[in-house]
């Protein structure tokens, strides 16, 4: 098993905490992305959809995964497993250092996650206190902030998958 993190950044421009909706562990949030298979290189040509509330039966029978699939170049199974609890939302901080936000963690078997597409179902606060929902499927959000008279805005979307390694330390997991 390797374990993927989905790190994201973006330009914030008065906005902070970037997150889905119901926050980053949000059990209804679709991820969206494609997968590669491990072993024949084959990249899937439809994004898989991947949320935490979705469970399938593994091929083996004994557990299940949030997303079971056979690569269709080869054959070979492949599943993905959400581990919640260790994502945190983007801050303004984060954006303007350059730095990312891990928003979820994948336990990948047989795949690897690649190509994220950011999409509806998302949250950021104004730096006024004033929060805003948005659809970020056009890679943007532009808007202006009533309370804080000042334009708020997302911009220059990027997203990653990176490999992180599994840590415990007096019974706690973190992924580094
Ligand atoms: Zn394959």
């Amino acid at each position: 098993m390797v374990f993927y993190a989905l790190c994201v950044t973006a330009e914030l421009e008065n906005l902070t905490d970037l997150q889905p909706l119901g926050g980053c562990s949000d059990p209804e949030y679709a991820y969206y992305f494609k997968v590669k298979c491990e072993n024949c290189g084959e990249t899937s040509q439809k994004e898989a959809c991947v949320t935490l509330s979705d469970s399938f039966q593994l091929p083996t029978g004994r557990g299940t995964a949030n997303l079971v699939q056979k690569c269709k170049l080869c054959g070979r199974d492949g599943t993905i497993q959400m581990l919640p609890g260790h994502g945190e939302p983007l801050t303004l901080q984060q954006s303007q250092s350059g730095s990312e936000a891990m928003l979820m963690v994948f336990d990948c078997r047989g795949f690897e996650p690649i190509d994220f597409s950011f999409g509806n179902g998302w949250k950021a606060e104004s730096t006024s206190g004033a929060r805003f929902e948005m659809d970020l499927s056009e890679g943007e959000f532009v808007e202006y902030d009533e309370k804080g008279e000042c334009p708020v805005g997302i911009s220059n979307l990027r997203a990653s998958f990176k490999v992180v390694k599994k840590h415990e330390r007096a019974g706690k997991t973190t992924f580094v």
